[in-house]
């Protein structure tokens, strides 16, 4: 039995799986969503189940401020500004911007949940928000807090054990539809949900297929970032796994933000007549809900 690492409830779960029956009868396979974009509301999307397992850890280090950083609309960083307005505990959002943010979306919903944003450059974002965060880390540590820190996407070691449960989750709710899916497919942002659930996929023994959409870098980056993460993983487990397997054969399909052009490099993919013996799929919703509506104008109706 693998021991699961403490975590704290925040999502609502499990979430639901639907058949996708118009998109199933195009395609000719059974498609079904996962509805983890239904975690929550201000708390929901695919961050949660990870930040259930980095909060929990940042509050049993005696924690009492998150630090944590991504793009300006980054659903990851409104998802920790929400937690840690619920738990209350303070966090501090290190933001990319190039130019003065626009107040909306989720931006507009971190300033309203109070967290505290600190805008840097993309040049200073790719370089060097580590140490960014770090002296952050350090001032707040002198005025008497004690902050944690979560890398971007909350996609490391202990982050990933929310997909490593989801994937449990997922487990369980087959038995109850009486469907064994043999294709978990999800987008990969910062490589922390594929980490996890192409580490259960491992641990449990299910044996299925894991395919992720990237979008944004390519496949050899993130190979690389996913294996970081797993082996982090892993050391939290005492386990050791050999995956040289890991990139084409499991399935990262090359170049197709987040769902949509998941979909769609699903979609492409099936047309092309590539992932014949994919046959019941599930496609992991993993939210993005607020982050739509600063893209009003690229829409056409
Ligand atoms: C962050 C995010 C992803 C990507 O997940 P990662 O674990 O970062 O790879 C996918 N969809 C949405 C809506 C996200 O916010």
């Amino acid at each position: 039995m693998l021991k699961m690492l403490a975590s704290i409830s925040l999502a609502n779960l499990p979430t639901r799986i639907e058949k996708l029956e118009r998109l199933s009868k195009e395609l000719g396979k059974n498609i079904y969503i996962k509805r983890d974009d239904f975690t929550g509301c201000e708390i929901s999307g695919n961050k949660v189940r990870k930040l259930e397992f980095s909060i929990k850890e940042g509050i049993d280090q005696g924690c009492d401020t998150f630090i944590t950083c991504g793009g300006i609309q980054s659903n990851h960083a409104r998802a920790t500004a929400a937690v840690a307005a619920r738990l209350g505990l303070r966090v501090i959002l290190v933001l990319r911007s190039d130019e003065e943010p626009a107040m909306e979306g989720n931006y507009f919903v971190d300033k309203l949940l109070g967290a505290d944003v600190r805008i840097i450059t993309s040049e200073e974002y790719s370089e060097k928000r580590q140490k960014i965060m770090e002296e952050i880390k350090a001032e707040s540590d002198a005025a008497g807090h004690k902050a944690y820190i979560i890398p971007e996407g909350a996609s490391n070691g202990i982050g990933t054990f929310g997909y490593l449960k989801c994937m449990k989750e997922i487990e369980e709710q087959e038995k109850e539809l009486g469907i064994t899916f043999d294709t978990i497919l999800s987008a990969v942002g910062s490589g922390g949900t594929y980490g996890g659930l192409f580490l259960g996929n491992k641990l449990f023994g299910l044996e299925k297929k894991v395919v992720g959409v990237n979008v944004c870098d390519d496949a050899e980056f993130f190979k690389n970032k996913v294996k970081n993460i797993v082996d982090e993983s892993l050391e939290y487990l005492g386990e050791k796994l050999e995956f040289s397997k890991l990139g084409r054969e499991e399935g990262i399909i090359l170049d197709p933000v987040y769902t949509g052009k998941t979909m769609y490099g699903f979609y492409n993919e099936v047309k092309k007549g590539n992932l014949k013996d994919c046959k019941n799929i599930l496609f992991i919703h993993t939210g993005g809900f607020f982050g739509l509506f600063p893209k009003q104008e690229e829409f056409k109706f």
